[in-house]
């Protein structure tokens, strides 16, 4: 019997491995395409203030829905553009069409960009920012830029250089995801990160575990210490909302204030004020 499983594992593995190579190839072509033909669409999630309630920045995160296989999600697609040398295209539009969004907001709430490592080894990323800067009208310190870790590994002195001279045009840094890559505390005293994002899967974990409350404590106060802005990311529930807020976090993110919306509901919320039940001292409601 276990060999019987065992063969079916292997056939179904080949089947699958198959399938795989299928969707890549769709997705390859399908992205060419999709840059161009409008396929592309940009979402923004609020980043609110933990203490005013108001919405600090918003984050703009990268959708396709392809005409055949439906959506297919970011952490999917952008490693084959990667791939296919087509990131730096696509950081441009991305950057033109948020920065555009940014600049007819109300106040002087920022854009947060994910920017991938590939990105930060070109040396056409500066120019991208600077074309989009001056075609939007935003100024530079209204746009951040977050990183992973893992643009550490690259000891070329590309990525150093290129960060370096985005710094030097006036941009935020942020570290996103911190906490789960190449993590190494000598980051944060050579770089003047401006945001720190602690990885989802700590927040996700804060009700259940004492060690992802120490965690989570440890980099509030880290962070705080080095006078750096932390963002809690996926923030889903009340629980969650009250251990960043006990860890001294500066901002919160997530499901329970907003999920990813079109531009024009952004617009609406960034409008609309502070989030309900800033000013009391209970923890924030969700806005609707
Ligand atoms: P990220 O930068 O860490 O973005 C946060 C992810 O968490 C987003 O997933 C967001 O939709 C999701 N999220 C927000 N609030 C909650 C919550 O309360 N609960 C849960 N479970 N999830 C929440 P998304 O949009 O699928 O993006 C995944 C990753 O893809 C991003 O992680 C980022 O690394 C990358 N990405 C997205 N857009 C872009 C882009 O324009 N360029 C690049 N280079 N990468 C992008
Ligand atoms: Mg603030
Ligand atoms: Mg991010
Ligand atoms: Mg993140």
């Amino acid at each position: 019997e276990a060999k019987g499983q065992g063969r079916n594992r292997a056939a179904s593995f080949n089947w699958s491995l198959k399938e795989r190579f299928n969707r890549v190839h769709e997705i390859e072509t399908g992205l060419r395409r999709a840059l161009d033909g409008g396929e592309l669409k940009l979402l923004f999630q609020p980043i609110v203030d933990l203490e005013s309630g108001r919405i600090d920045a918003c984050e703009a995160l990268l959708r396709w829905d392809h005409p055949v296989l439906g959506p297919i999600p970011p952490s999917e697609f952008i490693p084959i553009a990667e791939g296919m040398g087509m990131i730096e295209a696509m950081t441009g539009w991305v950057l033109r069409e948020a920065c555009a969004a940014a600049a007819s907001w109300p106040g002087d709430v920022r854009i947060a960009i994910n920017i991938s490592p590939a990105s930060l080894k070109s040396n056409e990323l500066p120019a991208n920012v600077i074309a989009a800067l001056l075609e939007s009208g935003l100024s530079a310190r209204q746009l951040e830029l977050e990183v992973t870790e893992s643009i550490f590994l690259d000891d070329s002195g590309q990525t150093n250089a290129v960060l370096r001279e985005l710094q030097r045009i006036g941009l935020r840094l942020a570290l996103d995801d911190f906490g789960t890559g190449y993590s190494s505390l000598s980051y944060l005293r050579s770089y003047r990160f401006d945001t720190l994002k602690i990885d989802q899967s700590f927040m996700a974990g804060v009700s259940a575990n004492a060690e992802d409350r120490a965690i989570v404590r440890a980099i509030g106060n880290l962070a705080r210490d080095l006078a750096m802005d932390t963002v809690a990311e996926g923030i889903e529930t009340q629980d969650q909302l009250a251990h960043a807020r006990e860890a001294g976090f500066t901002n919160v993110q997530g499901y329970l204030f907003s999920r990813p919306v079109p531009r024009d509901r952004i617009a609406d919320l960034i409008a609309a004020g502070p989030l309900e039940g800033a000013e009391r001292p209970e923890p924030m409601r969700p806005s609707r």
